[in-house]
């Protein structure tokens, strides 16, 4: 299936084309890659802020992956692999409107984050896409070791081209490509 708009890159609000990181070109190469975007809900206004988005080739994320401690690496795939069991049989459910591990709908979350895994302009035969919730993201972070979360911290820094303000984000683990 098509990527669809809500992975679009917001600014030129077309498909992502290029790797944040490394601005290899993604939909002609026909690439794998991820695209990862963060929401601010205001609920009492019906309204949502983009807090950042990011579409990562799969060579930058598997360096990235390789930088990250082993502890860490571990403890989020179990903590994945625990809740989405305990969540099985939830087939014909829209992926976008409910959390992936807990089934928060979206409409009670202050804050969510939305994964797709694409390649070239179509989500990828073996991918998907999926929401987390702002509480499941908390808890995903608590796994992360202080190095974990140090090397994070070093790759937006040298690889990202990101404003200060979304640097900040991804600090504290934001940046989980999971
Ligand atoms: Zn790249």
């Amino acid at each position: 299936m098509k990527i669809p708009e809500k992975f679009h890159n917001s600014l030129e609000e077309a498909p992502f084309k290029t790797c944040n990181n490394c601005q290899k070109e993604l939909i002609n190469s026909n690439s794998e890659y991820l695209i990862e975007k963060a929401y601010k809900q205001f609920g009492q206004f019906e309204a949502e802020e983009l807090l950042f988005e990011i579409a990562i080739c799969m060579d930058c994320a598997n360096t990235m992956r390789g930088s990250l401690s082993k502890e860490s690496k571990n403890a989020v795939e179990n903590f994945f692999m625990e809740k989405s069991m305990a969540r099985k049989n939830q087939a014909g459910i829209d992926p976008m409107a409910e959390c992936l591990l807990t089934g928060k709908p979206l409409t009670e979350m202050e804050e969510y984050q939305i994964y797709a895994y694409c390649q070239g302009d179509s989500i990828a035969m073996h991918g998907g896409y999926y929401v987390l919730s702002d509480d499941i993201i908390e808890a995903i972070q608590s796994l992360l070791s202080a190095e974990t979360k140090e090397e994070l911290q070093r790759f937006t820094d040298e690889h990202t081209g990101m404003p200060p303000e979304l640097k900040k984000l991804f600090s504290q683990g934001d940046l989980l490509l999971i």
